[in-house]
């Protein structure tokens, strides 16, 4: 039996992870700018991060944001929590990319050379970062893709092995 997942377009490696992203990022807490962030190596995903609090932090959403010069400095960026996530792990991050929903800003670019990765795969820019400098001095391609579709698609209904759950669970 043919499952009519397959005539379904698959979608690339670039957007499989940059979707990813996207997903992550829905976790991120400050209101002013959600963001997300994959490493990938060998196509293997090594981690992920969004912009967060600092653990057992409050969050923006809850109290405000902490705005500093125009920007919120609460929160710990999507690309730092990727790396840190690979800290934890003792994971290493050496030339890995890292699929950003959004250009990196300027600490982040800087952190992201410092981890080893390779190439930066965006689908939006950022205003005032220092990124495409760094980036280029580092050697390391930013690539900008169009953001994929926001629809992930998951046709439950016409698995043969999986059943939809009928009841409501909290
Ligand atoms: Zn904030
Ligand atoms: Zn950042």
């Amino acid at each position: 039996m043919k499952h009519s997942n397959r005539n379904k377009e698959r979608p690339t490696w670039d957007t499989y992870f940059l979707k990813v992203a996207m997903l992550v990022s829905e976790r991120a807490t400050c209101p002013r700018m959600h963001c997300g962030c994959v490493l990938v190596r060998d196509k293997r995903i090594l981690s992920t991060g969004y912009n967060g609090s600092i653990p057992g932090d409050e969050h923006c959403e809850d109290i405000g944001c902490m705005v500093h010069e125009n920007h919120c400095i609460r929160t710990i960026h999507a690309e730092m929590n990727a790396i840190i996530q690979c800290a934890i792990h003792g994971v290493s991050t050496q030339d890995a990319t890292a699929y950003v929903t959004n250009m990196p800003c300027t600490n982040c670019t800087k952190a992201l050379i410092g981890a080893g990765i390779k190439e930066v795969v965006i689908f939006s820019d950022y205003h005032d970062t220092k990124a495409e400098e760094f980036f280029a001095k580092a050697n390391v391609p930013i690539r900008r893709i169009n953001m994929p579709e926001k629809v992930i698609d998951y046709d439950l209904e016409s698995f043969t092995s999986a059943k939809v759950i009928e009841k409501e669970y909290d």
